[in-house]
């Protein structure tokens, strides 16, 4: 007994080689224009839950374990590369200027 797996985003029938991204199936095609790799665990998820910026694409979950915000730019910055101001996080370019100047 074989079940049809369908696609979760056009519904078209799979047949074995199908692709996953948060625990539903997809076809190719919908694999490739609808998810993303995340870049910190290089799992895939859906492009709506893209917490990433314009740089990198992150999970929700990876951003908020180890990503912080540059106090100045605002650019996501991997937390072994945050440099600290106090309790604001930079990233080494903002914090270099500040620090310059
Ligand atoms: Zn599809
Ligand atoms: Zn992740
Ligand atoms: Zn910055």
């Amino acid at each position: 007994m074989s079940e049809i797996l369908t696609c979760s985003v056009c519904g078209c029938e799979l047949d074995d080689d199908f692709y996953e991204a948060e625990d539903k199936v997809l076809c190719e095609e919908c694999y490739y224009n609808e998810t993303f790799r995340c870049e910190d665990c290089g799992e895939r998820f859906f492009n709506n839950h893209n917490y990433g910026d314009d740089n990198i694409c992150l999970s929700e979950a990876c951003r908020n374990e180890d990503y912080y915000v540059c106090t100045r730019c605002e650019r996501l910055v991997y937390t072994d590369d945050v440099y600290w101001s106090g309790d604001d996080p930079y990233c080494s370019d903002c914090y270099e200027d500040e620090d310059g100047s």
